[in-house]
């Protein structure tokens, strides 16, 4: 059977030179890092919060955990249009023509009844298209991180289920 042949790979020579310059360079990038941890420990800089008894407040822009206010949501679409993960998922009925007319609170008609708005917080990127495009508002992001779950299952969030409403209630500052 023929013999597979490697072919060495020429590592550069270890000079004496080289040898030391190594060694300066580690001794020097060591003492960096510790220079950094002794700064901390000497001025007693807190650089950690006790999570979760404290919270860290995140900025009002964060984009994490998506809210929507579904009774001003008219079913449009154009959120699960634009998601590039296909994650909103919508479905809506036609509105009967004597049924009462309704409104958004910006005063755009719902002609539509919204049935089933679900977002699967597993597939988001969290890239806010969704919120963008939405001609009403309704959908935004929140500041809330608290959403671990041991479930993909339970990553799924109905926006029509009374327990939003708590969760918002809980996280959402108007
Ligand atoms: S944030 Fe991006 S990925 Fe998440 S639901 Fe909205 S469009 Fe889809
Ligand atoms: S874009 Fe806004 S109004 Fe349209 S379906 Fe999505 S959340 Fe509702």
């Amino acid at each position: 059977m023929e013999s597979i042949q490697y072919k060495k790979v020429n590592e550069p020579e270890l000079t004496l030179k080289q040898w030391f310059k190594n060694v300066y360079e580690a001794v020097v990038t060591t003492a960096k890092g510790l220079g950094i941890t002794f700064k901390y420990v000497i001025t007693n800089s807190t650089v950690t919060i006790e999570y979760p008894e404290v919270r860290e407040e995140l900025p009002a822009n964060s984009r994490s955990r998506l809210y929507n206010d579904a009774d001003n949501c008219i079913s449009c679409l154009q959120c699960s249009v634009a998601c590039p993960v296909d994650c909103i998922y919508i479905a809506a009925v036609k509105r009967p023509a004597d049924a009462p007319k309704i409104k958004t609170k910006d005063g755009t008609p719902i002609r539509l009844d919204l049935k089933q708005y679900t977002i699967d917080t597993a597939l988001c990127c969290y890239c806010g298209l969704c919120t963008t495009v939405c001609p009403t508002e309704c959908l935004t992001h929140t500041t809330d991180y608290e959403y671990a779950s041991y479930t993909l299952a339970n990553m799924k969030y109905d926006y029509l289920a009374p327990d939003i409403r708590a969760w918002r209630t809980r996280i959402v500052k108007d």
